[in-house]
């Protein structure tokens, strides 16, 4: 048996974040990785993926963005190569090809074992990541026969997919990216449209992220949200990196020929039914984009920059289409394949500690588990709105890494918020 004082779960950016932050510290760790370091950007995302946050916006603890393109985009190329490198240059001790299968509490500390041996530790940091396994709802059992069904995580290429039209289920940023790349390959998409969070790409001359980022937005706090399971549950950004900076909303997909319909709401008789809530759910997004850009104006009025910036607008609202259809027969051959782009949640089925809540959360408070010396990186909200971003790692690595010493020196239990 092996030990350190902690073990860390994962090789992402997040564990990554927090190998650095321990290591400033002078705790001696382990990161164990299943696959390799960025496993998750190497096998299962799509060929064309670029991040929707610009270069300068994926900052890890004592790395910032020095190359000559800060408003660009990472390919995933890219983005591989900048957390190998960032692994190197921080001498991760990351034990790779090496999968935890339990983890559970023993004598004040854990017991973590994988299939390449055990671990013993004081603590564990839990980073392996909020998107390991695709959502899908139930009612895909009721598909007619026939039609291809794909998650995005099974996704790479449109060339992957049989001729014939395409319904994309789910509208956030990846609904919109693939249903647009699909779309241009000449396969006709019909997108089933939820709740959604529109946002222009850019917005008064600068990236939205810029401006969230400076208006304090991605750092509003998780102890100071109204509602947060709800804050921790809203979809991802209607957002793409692209050279040409465009936006891909629900007016930009319909230009190019995008049909827009209703959630997807049931599948009866081999017929797809949608809600007839299209229309509010895109008044609620445009909305909640207009209050976001409220915001963002009342920020420039207060920094005094209002005559540095072009001026104020809004934009178009979502056109939404006259009767959107409220079914849709799946097998008359106009549909070929079913793209789920419905979200992704966690996998803890290797963690043998009772903090799993009915929802299949872990029990936590901003990252401190509900079991002495378990911590938690990388979930939305966790201790920030940019928590689930590359860019909120670094703030709660520090944090968390704080909280980890502290307990260690104290020797029990303290509160989240010590
Ligand atoms: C499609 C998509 C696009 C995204 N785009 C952006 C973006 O543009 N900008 C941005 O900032 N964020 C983006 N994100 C969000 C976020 O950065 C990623 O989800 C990110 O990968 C999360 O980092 P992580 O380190 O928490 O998890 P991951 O990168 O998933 O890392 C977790 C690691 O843990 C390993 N692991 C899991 N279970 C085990 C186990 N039992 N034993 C050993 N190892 C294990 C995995 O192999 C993986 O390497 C995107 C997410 C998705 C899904």
């Amino acid at each position: 048996m092996r030990r350190a004082t902690t073990v860390i779960v994962g090789a992402g950016h997040a564990g990554l974040a927090m190998s650095r932050c321990l290591a400033d510290r002078s705790i001696d760790h382990v990161v164990l990785e299943r696959g390799e370091v960025a496993n998750s950007w190497k096998t299962e995302r799509w060929d064309s993926l670029r991040l929707l946050t610009p270069n300068w916006q994926s900052r890890l603890p004592g790395c910032g963005y020095d190359g000559d393109d800060p408003d660009g985009f990472r390919d995933m190329a890219e983005t591989i190569a900048f957390l190998e490198r960032y692994a190197e240059r921080i001498a991760a001790p990351v034990e790779a090809r090496t999968t935890v299968t339990s983890v559970r509490a023993v004598d004040g500390g854990y017991e973590v074992r994988t299939d390449r041996g055990t671990w013993r530790a004081r603590t564990v940091v839990v980073a392996s990541g909020a998107c390991n396994t695709p959502v899908v709802p139930a009612l895909a059992e009721l598909l007619p026969a026939g039609i291809h069904a794909l998650t995005p995580m099974e996704y790479r290429n449109p060339d992957q997919l049989p001729e014939g039209g395409v319904m994309v289920v789910g509208a956030s940023a990846t609904g919109t990216q693939i249903g647009e790349e699909i779309h241009r390959s000449g396969r006709p998409v019909t997108l089933s449209v939820g709740e959604h969070v529109r946002v222009p790409r850019t917005y008064r001359g600068r990236d939205i992220e810029w401006w969230m980022d400076r208006c304090g937005v991605l750092d509003e706090r998780w102890d100071e949200v109204d509602n947060l399971d709800r804050a921790r549950t809203v979809p991802s950004l209607q957002l793409a990196g692209s050279d040409d900076r465009r936006t891909v909303d629900l007016n930009a997909l319909s230009w190019i020929g995008v049909r827009l319909v209703g959630r997807l709401a049931g599948i009866r008789h081999g017929k797809a039914q949608f809600a007839g809530s299209l229309p509010n759910m895109c008044a609620l997004a445009d909305l909640k984009m207009n209050r976001l850009l409220d915001r963002i104006d009342e920020w420039i009025a207060e920094a005094d920059l209002e005559g540095d910036v072009p001026p104020r607008h809004r934009f178009e609202p979502t056109r939404v289409p006259q009767s959107p259809p409220l079914d849709l027969d799946l097998a008359d051959g106009s549909i070929r394949t079913i793209l789920w782009a419905t979200g992704f949640r966690p996998d803890y089925s290797w963690l043998d500690v009772p903090v799993i809540d009915h929802k299949g959360r872990l029990r936590q408070e901003g990252g401190v588990v509900e079991a002495p010396g378990l911590y938690l990186m990388g979930i939305p909200f966790l201790r920030r709105r940019k928590s689930s971003l590359i860019d909120g790692a670094a703030d709660d690595a520090r944090d968390l890494s704080a909280h980890l010493a502290s307990y260690l020196a104290a020797g029990r239990p303290i509160p989240a918020r010590a």
